[in-house]
């Protein structure tokens, strides 16, 4: 029988809900390409509920204690003799959310002798040093598609906050003023301005989507062209190079995974090629910039805004300077865990485990690294390695 440990993040500071604001979610059956939504053989919880804190558990708790297994539920991951670290000796599976990572590490492998799958409930598996699952033989696997949806409508959301100096204006209401001027003299209309995406892969096209009925001018920098249907129906310009993407577009928004080929492509380097006054947005994954030459951007006035919900090491430190630079319009890392997303995710957790438990193959689609080699959908948007350096960093955070 085996020992689960699934790092969740806290429950809200007033407990974990009686209630919610809404009665249903809508049911999704189908991704819009086709992809079913997680098929696990049954669920034990309620879609809409809160699934991703603690007390939320997934809902994983009945089925695996049913079937004999042990689970530990904890949000103690960061730091020396944490509940994660202490519990891996005998774990055979970690689970963890993007939005609170458990940073699988060299070392925490390594203190994981009987260590067989890693679990991302959520997309983007960075927050695991890839190149040493490959080295052990672990599975690394994610809910591939769960919440690509739920992030760009999170992506479109911010643009348009940033363009139209949403929160500022926000303020002046909450501070009791009127101040008009205020408020407009950094707001503008994106209509006709040109955004693209870094990647379009299933958030970045959906961004593109999204983003049509704007009547905006879109582009796109992905390493496969797009098909010409697509490319016609959205009126997409298509760049082979970031510096080409970003000396045609006002805003920008970053939708590729963090693997040591993409780390840091944000720098003063590349900066330095955005038009002056550009928007960027990225709910991709905070690594992907260099920290502190954005906080440069946005002093210098290179950027007008910069907003997402990414950022590393994560839970941010309380001295992070995103938290304080100026013109941002950051939100801790919510955007693919809304509670429609927690649903899917929750599901799609539960179909892996029974995959796993029943020895049946796991979708292709859900897979990352398998039998020593990058797998699946992780072969296509991968690269071998390690990006969890700097991660120890998280343990600053104080609660
Ligand atoms: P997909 O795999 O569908 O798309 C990723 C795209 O990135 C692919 O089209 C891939 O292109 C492209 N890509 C990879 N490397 C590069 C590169 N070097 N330059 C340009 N493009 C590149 O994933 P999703 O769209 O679903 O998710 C993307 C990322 O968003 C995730 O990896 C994750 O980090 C983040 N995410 C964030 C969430 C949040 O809550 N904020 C939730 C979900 C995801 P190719 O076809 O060439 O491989």
């Amino acid at each position: 029988m085996a020992k689960i440990v699934c790092v969740l993040y806290d429950d809200p500071v007033n407990g974990y809900p009686k209630s919610y604001a809404r009665d249903d979610i809508p049911k999704i059956t189908k991704y819009p390409d086709g992809q079913t939504t997680p098929t696990p053989q049954a669920i034990d919880f309620v879609p809409g509920h809160l699934l991703g804190s603690v007390s939320g558990e997934l809902g994983l708790r009945k089925y695996l204690e049913s079937n004999g297994h042990t689970l530990v539920v904890t949000s103690d991951k960061d730091g020396a003799n944490s509940r994660l670290d202490q519990e891996l000796p005998d774990a055979e599976i970690v689970i963890s959310q993007p939005f609170w990572p458990a940073y699988m590490t060299a070392e925490r492998i390594a203190k994981a002798p009987k260590l067989k799958m890693i679990v991302t409930a959520g997309i983007g598996s960075d927050h695991t040093d890839l190149q040493a699952a490959m080295d052990r033989g672990i599975t690394v696997a994610e809910v591939t598609y769960c919440n690509s949806n739920s992030v760009a409508e999170h992506v479109v959301m911010q643009m348009l906050s940033l363009v139209r100096n949403y929160i500022p204006s926000y303020n002046w209401v909450i501070k009791g003023g009127w101040n008009i001027a205020d408020c407009v003299e950094r707001s503008y209309d994106i209509e006709g301005m040109h955004v693209g995406t870094v990647a379009a892969g299933r958030i970045g096209l959906r961004v593109l989507r999204l983003l049509k009925p704007f009547d905006v001018h879109l582009h796109y920098m992905d390493r496969y062209k797009l098909p010409d249907a697509v490319e016609k129906e959205l009126n997409l310009t298509h760049h082979t190079s970031l510096e080409s993407l970003t000396k045609a577009c006002d805003v920008v928004t970053l939708n590729c995974p963090l693997h040591p080929e993409t780390e840091h492509m944000i720098n003063d380097k590349t900066l330095k090629n955005f038009k002056r006054g550009a928007y960027l947005v990225n709910t991709a994954r905070g690594k992907l910039c260099d920290r502190d030459a954005i906080v440069r951007a946005l002093e210098s006035g290179q950027l007008a805004g910069y907003a997402g919900d990414v950022w590393f090491p994560q839970p941010a430190p309380q001295d992070h300077p995103w938290r304080k630079m100026p013109h941002h319009g950051m939100t801790p890392h919510i955007s693919g865990t809304s509670l429609s997303a927690q649903a899917r995710y929750a599901a799609g957790t539960r179909e892996i485990l029974e995959c796993y438990f029943d020895k049946k193959p796991i979708r292709n689609e859900y897979l990352i690294v398998q039998g020593g080699k990058l797998a699946g959908v992780g072969a296509h948007s991968y690269s071998a390695g390690n990006a969890t350096s700097g991660s120890e960093e998280a343990a600053k955070f104080k609660r």
